[in-house]
């Protein structure tokens, strides 16, 4: 058995790649019984693809309805995390804007409500506490509906931004 170069190797490299191993032609299949070399190539060549033909066997394909669902589900997931984003934001903004009016609206309010806390302290014995909870009334009654508004669009905005954002 020698295995030398043959010249007719690639010839039978093409038939036999072509031919999907399978061949036909009585003259290759002489030389190819004759040829140590050229046996040697289709055997490789037949054991390369029988091994090839069981691994696509044993391969498991997802079935194209479960490829679309899976990608239908990972879509919708990532519409939906695209969506919270914004939604995630402007919550973070109202906190921010819900803080800088609650600290200026307590700076404003502790000034004038501390004045009438000490005013009172100084002149309790005189005043009777109808008179007190009228002070009290009276410094917080303007800024009331200002409180009132924030509070209505802190609780409306995040509802109106879903509605807009969501897709159903
Ligand atoms: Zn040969």
């Amino acid at each position: 058995m020698k295995h030398a170069a043959c010249t007719r190797e690639d010839e039978v490299l093409a038939l036999v790649s072509r031919l999907h191993g399978a061949l036909h032609d009585p003259d290759v299949l002489a030389h190819v019984e004759e040829c140590d070399t050229c046996a040697a190539m289709v055997s490789l060549a037949t054991a390369l693809r029988t091994d090839r033909d069981e691994m696509l066997r044993a391969a498991h394909v997802p079935a194209a309805g479960q490829v679309w669902w899976r990608a239908a589900l990972r879509a919708h997931a990532d519409a939906a995390h695209a969506a919270r984003r914004p939604i995630v934001w402007l919550q973070g903004i109202a906190a921010a804007c819900l803080l800088g009016v609650a600290t200026a609206f307590g700076g404003a309010v502790w000034g004038t409500v501390h004045d009438g806390v000490a005013s009172l302290v100084t002149r309790a014995p005189r005043l009777d506490v109808s008179v007190d909870i009228g002070r009290v009334a009276g410094v917080l009654q303007p800024v009331l509906p200002l409180a009132i508004v924030i509070g209505v669009c802190l609780l409306v905005t995040p509802v109106v931004v879903y509605l807009a954002l969501s897709d159903d």
